[in-house]
């Protein structure tokens, strides 16, 4: 994706407000089971809740049990990228915005086919656009 949006941290911060901060721009994480799009089962995209990039489709989202809003691919492979994340003790590959460079949660390797992968993100990193004409 062309056009990188940077923004220092107190536009950021202002923004976003402190929760959503917290996890798009410093890799938080919002407790299981609390998002606000975590059961959502509208048709449409998800976006980037910092920068507005398309991340992933409704067609994509399924119910994984694990307590975030899961998703089994990203809606393009350019608009996500991953990075290794060596924190908690853990080897995890973190997902982020192509774009702004947003942290929007990790990817793990238990999803369902065709890429068997589960893109588990934040509500908090994610706005959710409902399709026009989808009627939700
Ligand atoms: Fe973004």
């Amino acid at each position: 994706m062309n056009d990188k949006t940077t923004k220092s941290e107190d536009e950021w911060k202002a923004q976003l407000g402190e929760d959503a901060y917290r996890v798009c721009r410093r890799g938080g994480t919002e407790p299981a089971f609390t998002g606000a799009l975590l059961d959502n089962k509208a048709t449409g995209t998800y976006l980037c809740a910092s920068c507005g990039a398309e991340l992933f489709s409704s067609t994509a989202k399924y119910d994984s049990g694990c307590g975030w809003p899961s998703f089994s691919q990203a809606i393009d492979a350019g608009h996500v990228m991953e990075r290794l994340d060596h924190t908690h003790g853990m080897t995890r590959r973190e997902i982020l915005c192509s774009r702004c460079d947003g942290h929007l949660g990790h990817v793990f390797p238990d999803g369902p086919g065709p890429t068997g992968l589960r893109y588990c993100t934040n509500s908090l990193s994610l706005e959710f656009a409902p399709d026009k004409d989808s009627g939700d």
